[in-house]
């Protein structure tokens, strides 16, 4: 019998709608969903090529057990005794766990609550560590809270959109269309990047081709510009910020000709630039990788947040910044406490309300952890037994050889993945799972908008739900009757009692909401909330908090030995580590190898021809990829996507960290590139 069944998405945070056609239990088609209201019928390539990475002939169905250095086939009783008695000898700071942006609400939910509860420390972590923790840090300060503080419906309300170090087009295409819509009824579009980008050249009136780092010096000087130039919003300034006159007295001391310069923005550009965005009635600031992943992502963010303040576009619909997430559940999951400063709702260690004491007796436990845990990268430098579910660091992590050597010393490293993946091959333990519409659960897209998966087919083998297996390990742990869960709905029932915004969130009402609700959603009579900050910021005062930033430069420059900058990101035809899109046949047929943007001048001088090979070095290291020359990058610098194992991107960027998050420099290295001789 064939079926067509709804379900969203598995790739981006955007949450599109696409019916599955189901034939004897097995998906063979799929079609977009019209009436889907994010969607309304269109899907990029990833989204109309959605399921068949589930088929794939390695998807991991039985437990795996390393004995004598190989990996062979085991079963849970197995397994479960052997990560219980390894736990057991665990002391709280030995322990890390890395949760994952693909997984459920309710997934989240047990892994932070097991490492909470049964292991006593704060060392969890997920992805977001490594896109958006510069966003926590930079926004939470400035307006307190950093979420989409609007519906992504919104975009193409506006009259202006301000695009900074996001490639739309290829990371968010059905928000890009969005913004053609808006386009087309008239919104300007400016783009910030480095690289004139498809977004750039399709949708951008100004492009602000910045050097790679300098978002501080091109942010200072819009304000700059707006300031002495009057072209401020007085009125919200007065009544919705606080420290205009520390930033008045900052920006008055930099010198706009020398920004332009470093900046290699025009003066023209940036004049233009800044009445465009202070002219503009609703003015909407959409970021991304570009601008959080710099050891100055914070100081970004920050000065970018100051920006929409000082011209008043916060607190209406379509206004305000807005972080995207990459991953399904990349909001969910921090939403969820999977982060190592935060409790489930964002309730922070170490502040007065004392989450700890809070959620101990929400939970019915004593001795919950009060000090911050270890952040991602530190975390897998300095744990011994390690739990990694659905995320890959031996393809995400900054200089992902140093990565391996710490991997390898683990007393114990379970990895919890749908394939075998790099991580998962240096594993002691390897537990299959299912994924997307093979269980159930909820994801929080990216402008907080919960929808629900339903369970539409059977995982292959012996793979099993994510939170069925870490409340099996937190039950034989002694820990049983706080992981009493039979299903994910108990799961949630759980979540909505601890977690306010959730309260009014339900299974019955997200069946019966097409595009879900946006939290937050404290009643089960309420709508949810489109828009934040409408009367108030989410700082303990209630106010904007202008902040001054000074520019720092990147922490790796170009040199004589490493003449390049390079920066890596992604392509429209994959998904992150490659893991689902590489397994998708028509997606890997796109782009099946790696390929490195030059500048043709840069080529030149290398005798590097279009399809050669070349060599890019790197102080960590080299890797090969082929050469794609293109004017889209500026002399002198080099774009690399990090989707390939075989041409691993993070084998060679800098594992320099933001001091304020904890997030590398993704986006500017130096390095040296040759062709292969
Ligand atoms: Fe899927 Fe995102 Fe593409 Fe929509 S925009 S189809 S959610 S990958």
């Amino acid at each position: 019998m064939i079926e067509y069944k709804q379900t969203i998405c598995p790739y981006c945070s955007c949450g599109c709608g696409i019916y599955l056609v189901i034939e004897d239990g097995k998906i063979i088609g799929q079609e977009p969903q019209n009436e889907h209201p994010i969607n309304e019928g269109g899907n990029c390539p990833k989204g109309r090529n959605a399921y068949q990475f589930l088929y794939s002939e390695d998807r991991l169905k039985t437990p795996l057990i390393r004995k004598n250095g190989e990996l062979v086939q085991s079963t849970w009783d197995e397994v479960f005794e052997l990560i219980t008695s390894k736990l057991k000898e665990a002391e709280p700071n030995e322990f890390g766990l890395l949760a994952s942006g693909k997984n459920t609400n309710e997934d989240a939910y047990v892994q932070q609550k097991f490492t909470r509860v049964v292991m006593k420390t704060n060392n969890v972590e997920y992805c977001g560590r490594l896109c958006h923790s510069s966003t926590a840090a930079g926004l939470g300060p400035t307006v307190g809270s950093g979420v989409m503080p609007i519906s992504q419906m919104d975009i193409e309300k506006t009259d202006c959109i301000f695009l900074v170090g996001i490639n739309l087009k290829e990371t968010f295409p059905l928000m890009a269309k969005r913004a053609m819509r808006a386009k087309a009824k008239g919104a300007k579009i400016i783009v910030m990047d480095p690289r004139k980008t498809i977004t750039a050249r399709e949708l951008g009136d100004i492009h602000l081709q910045l050097e790679a780092g300098t978002d501080v010096l091109v942010l200072n000087s819009l304000m700059k510009i707006i300031l002495e130039n009057e072209l401020e919003d007085k009125e919200f300034i007065e009544s919705r910020t606080t420290g205009i006159e520390a930033l008045r007295e900052h920006l008055t001391s930099l010198d706009l000709q020398e920004m332009s310069k470093i900046s290699s923005v025009s003066l023209k550009d940036l004049n233009k630039t800044a009445r465009m965005l202070a002219k503009a009635k609703t003015c909407c600031v959409i970021y991304n990788q570009g601008l959080n992943q710099h050891t100055t992502g914070t100081d970004g963010i920050k000065a970018l947040a100051t920006l929409a303040l000082i011209i008043g576009q916060y607190g209406r619909p379509g206004t305000g910044l807005c972080p995207t997430r990459g991953q399904i559940n990349g909001e969910g999951t921090g939403d969820m406490g999977c982060l190592n400063v935060f409790y489930p709702g964002f309730q922070r260690v170490g502040t007065p309300a004392e989450p700890h004491i809070k959620f101990g007796e929400l939970w019915g436990v004593e001795n919950l952890p009060a000090e911050p845990g270890l952040p991602y990268t530190k975390m897998i430098q300095q744990t011994k037994y390690m739990w990694i579910i659905g995320t890959n660091p031996m393809m995400a992590a900054p200089d992902v050889d140093r990565v391996r050597e710490s991997l390898e010393a683990k007393e114990l490293l379970i990895v919890q993945d749908i394939y075998l993946t790099e991580t998962a091959q240096l594993a002691d333990i390897v537990l299959p799972v299912s994924t997307w519409v093979e269980r159930e659960g909820v994801h929080a897209y990216v402008d907080r908008r919960v929808q629900k998966i339903n369970k539409l087919v059977e995982p292959p083998g012996d793979a099993k739900p994510d939170w069925w297996v870490v409340c099996q390990v937190a039950n034989r742990m002694g820990f049983k009757d706080k992981f009493d869960f039979s299903s994910p709905s108990e799961i949630l029932d759980e979540i909505r009692k601890v977690v306010p915004p959730y309260r009014g969130i339900t299974y019955e009402r997200l069946e019966n909401t097409l595009g879900g609700i946006q939290w937050p959603c404290p009643s089960e009579d309420h709508p949810g909330t489109s828009t934040f900050f409408t009367e108030k910021f989410n700082t303990p005062d209630g106010l904007g908090h202008l902040q001054v930033i000074e520019y720092k430069p990147p922490a790796e420059l170009p040199d004589k030995a490493y003449p390049y900058i390079l920066s890596t990101g992604r392509s429209i035809f994959h998904y992150h580590t490659g893991t689902m899109s590489r397994r998708t046949p028509k997606l890997d047929a796109e782009v099946p190898i790696n390929y490195c943007q030059v500048n043709p001048k840069d080529a030149a001088a290398k005798n590097i021809t279009d399809g050669c090979k070349i060599t890019l070095s790197t102080r960590r290291g080299s890797i090969e990829a082929k050469a794609r020359l293109t004017d889209d990058v500026p002399k002198g610098f080099v774009f690399l996507p990090f989707h390939f194992s075989e041409s691993c991107a993070n084998k060679i960027t800098n594992p320099v960290l933001d001091p304020s998050c904890g997030m590398p420099e993704y986006k500017v290295c130096s390095v040296n590139i040759e062709v292969v001789k």
